[in-house]
């Protein structure tokens, strides 16, 4: 028994407990890593949880699932539902929920066109990413020795199982020798992405960011980063950057869901700026954090209520 044995997740329209959200060990997805998911938060806001940028997330998962050719059978709408009664129904305000479509069966080949498709939606209790602090503190980082892949070998605008096996590579190669997260350059040797998140440095006040095609996944924290720069009039240049860029920025921060925005304060050793979370930095994560806790106003609509549940007897 798991410590989440008390909750449900949804399973295609049903919300079942959690032992019983099981596949078969011949399941097409054990084998060939035909996964498609998403990571998302919900957050606790003065008026209730809300899922940040629920519908953007479901847009990238149905997106994810064209490039797969899995025939997927619910709209954005359905999905954005789906996440919003899996949360309701665990009680949770304040969590991570992981979409996810796997191609299942019991089949031994590779071909994947007759394969079933199964969808799930799995809350999770989540902490601080990066580790207890991270995103006050910073974090230390190398530049990784793997990269991401080329275009045209795996599709890196999918958010794929598949993808991960880099990052898995990035990820315990930093850590093995101290470091919270790995850097991958892309096939080219220009800077990409962290093994699940996204990059941009700060120079003279301006925010740097890889382009799309440097490899890296589109993040929608990198998407909510563009806008609120924008909205707070700080300039952005999407542009190829290069390794010595990172160590040359006045300040570097990791995006993404999991990581939300946290600090870089170093690069293989070689401290960004004076070594401690830039001012621009810090400006952008408050920013974020404001929205998606309901303590900055929500100009955009990025949060989807979650209805409190019925209370029993009233
Ligand atoms: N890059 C990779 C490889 C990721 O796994 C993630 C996390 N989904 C991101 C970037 C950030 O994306 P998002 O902001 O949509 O979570």
């Amino acid at each position: 028994m798991s410590k989440n044995s008390a909750m449900k997740i949804w399973r295609d329209g049903q919300l079942v407990n959690w032992d019983d959200a099981n596949i078969h060990i011949l399941s097409h997805v054990v084998h060939y890593g035909s996964s498609v998911f998403e990571g998302v938060r919900a957050y606790e806001t003065p008026s209730g949880g809300a899922i940040f940028r629920a519908r953007e997330h479901m847009r990238r998962l149905q997106d994810s699932c064209k490039i797969y050719r899995m025939p997927f059978p619910y709209s954005v709408d359905d999905m954005v539902q789906a996440m919003v009664d899996t949360v309701a129904a665990n009680d949770m305000k304040e969590c991570y929920i992981r979409p996810l479509v796997i191609r299942t069966g019991q089949s031994i080949g590779v071909g994947a066109s007759d394969i079933p498709i199964e969808t799930f939606v799995i809350p999770w209790r989540a902490g601080p990413y990066l580790g207890h602090d991270s995103s006050a503190t910073g974090v230390h980082v190398r530049v990784s020795s793997w990269r991401r892949p080329a275009p045209d070998t795996i599709p890196t605008l999918a958010k794929a199982g598949g993808n991960y096996l880099v990052s898995q590579l990035a990820k315990m190669e930093a850590k093995v020798d101290d470091y919270a997260e790995g850097i991958m350059l892309d096939a080219f040797g220009y800077v990409s992405e962290g093994s699940g998140m996204n990059l941009f440095a700060v120079r003279d006040g301006a925010l740097y960011t890889p382009p799309l095609n440097a490899g890296i996944l589109q993040g929608i924290t990198r998407d909510s980063v563009l806008v609120m720069a924008k909205d707070l009039k700080i300039e952005v240049r999407e542009q190829v950057l290069m390794r010595e860029f990172l160590y040359t920025a006045d300040e570097l921060f990791f995006c993404g869901t999991a990581v939300e925005v946290t600090p870089i304060c170093s690069v293989d050793r070689l401290n960004v700026g004076d070594g401690k979370p830039g001012p621009v930095s810090l400006q952008i994560q408050k920013q974020y954090l404001g929205i998606a806790r309901g303590k900055i106003l929500d100009k955009h609509n990025w949060l989807t209520p979650i209805p409190e549940p019925a209370v029993a007897g009233r």
